[in-house]
């Protein structure tokens, strides 16, 4: 049982910014996000667009922001739990909760920050009938650690950055690699397409185009793909594989947290705004972009504020006795930056 202050499902720049803002009053934070990286939206969707409205940076790239605010947050050494959605919470006893997620890791923290934006970012499965069957046993959707495939044989199916961009990087770890794309053209980016094209003349990657995995065979764990090819002369591949990864793309979900009796409107879950954002629940607070309130904004400096209000907050019901005083980070200092005070 992982155990914290704060746990904080979601990662990306709301969740990322509570743990700042939580340590400055001292307050341990375990951060839980569906997705491999933290970052949420800036990470997954425009991790290279620039953003125009982050206070003091005239223009930055959502992708920098991301590393900025990891970089920030150090001093406070979080938690992360990644690459697994939060699934159940129980309130306990005691008034605090308990989380689990759907690789079974259970945490258990005082308060409770759901900073999940648009909601757990779930692939997008192709249809094969028996793919549940495979799940984790040779079928992934996402790569969390690409040492898995060393040595291994790979078919990743796709046609954008995330296919082109995986098959390139394992192309040097698997033993055998091949791209399934059911279309003659990709979507990635151009010097990707090229790169890709190159590793395929040196055999180092084998490219199916206009062809779509059809079946998976196997009988503990995956052992074979069957790759169904437009051209009805071509017919079918049979091809034996250790892994099968679809990368189709994710679509956010609010998912398992809509379920958690929290009050829901428009997708969103309301909080009390002239306070402290709390929800329904006493205890669970919930900031960023998956909240709502009369004049909401969703936008990144939103989530910020939000986190900041809210920590205030969390630190009176973890520490009930104490009297909460507000101090300028610089008048205080923030522990790690100041080298004197590590
Ligand atoms: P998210 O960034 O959505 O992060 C939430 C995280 O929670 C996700 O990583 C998700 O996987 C995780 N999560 C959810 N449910 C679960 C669960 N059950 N278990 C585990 N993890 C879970 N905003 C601006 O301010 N300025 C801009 O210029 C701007 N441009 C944008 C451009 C684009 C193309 C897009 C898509 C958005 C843009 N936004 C912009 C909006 C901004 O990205 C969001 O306001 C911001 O990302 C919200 O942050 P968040 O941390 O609240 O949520």
């Amino acid at each position: 049982m992982i155990k914290t202050d704060i746990l904080i499902v979601g990662a990306g720049p709301t969740g990322l910014f509570t743990v700042f803002e939580a340590g400055l009053l001292k307050l341990k934070c375990h951060l839980i996000d569906a997705l491999p990286q933290p970052g949420g939206q800036c990470s997954e969707i425009y991790p290279k667009k620039p953003i125009y409205d982050i206070p003091a940076y005239p223009e930055i790239l959502a992708g920098d922001l991301v590393d900025r605010l990891m970089e920030q947050i150090r001093p406070f050494e979080p938690g992360f739990t990644l690459g697994e959605r939060a699934d159940t919470m129980v309130k306990q006893e005691d008034g605090s909760f308990i989380v689990t997620t759907n690789k079974g890791t259970r945490h258990h923290a005082k308060v409770l920050v759901i900073a999940g934006g648009l909601g757990s970012f779930e692939p997008r499965k192709p249809l094969i009938s028996n793919i549940g069957n495979f799940e984790d046993k040779g079928v992934t959707y996402m790569v969390k650690d690409p040492e898995i495939f060393r040595d291994k044989k790979v078919v990743i199916a796709g046609g954008g950055d995330s296919a082109l961009d995986w098959a390139i990087f394992l192309a040097d770890v698997a033993s055998e690699v091949s791209l399934v794309h059911r279309r003659n053209e990709f979507r990635g980016a151009l010097d990707s397409v090229e790169k890709a094209s190159e590793l395929a003349k040196l055999g180092k990657i084998q490219l199916f185009t206009e062809a779509e995995v059809k079946e998976l065979h196997g009988r503990e764990t995956l052992e074979a793909v069957v790759i169904k090819h437009k051209d009805e002369e071509k017919g079918q591949t049979y091809l034996e594989t250790d892994y099968f990864v679809p990368l189709f793309g994710l679509s956010p979900k609010l998912g398992p947290i809509g379920d958690w009796g929290l009050e829901i409107e428009k997708n969103a879950i309301k909080v009390n705004n002239s306070k402290d954002y709390q929800t329904n629940i006493p205890g669970v607070f919930a900031i960023g972009d998956v909240n709502t309130y009369e004049g909401k904004l969703k936008l990144i400096l939103s989530g910020f504020h939000e986190a900041a209000v809210m920590c205030q907050y969390a630190y009176q019901i973890i520490n009930p006795n104490k009297r909460f005083v507000m101090k300028y980070t610089t008048v205080g200092g923030v522990e790690g930056f100041d080298g004197s005070k590590k």
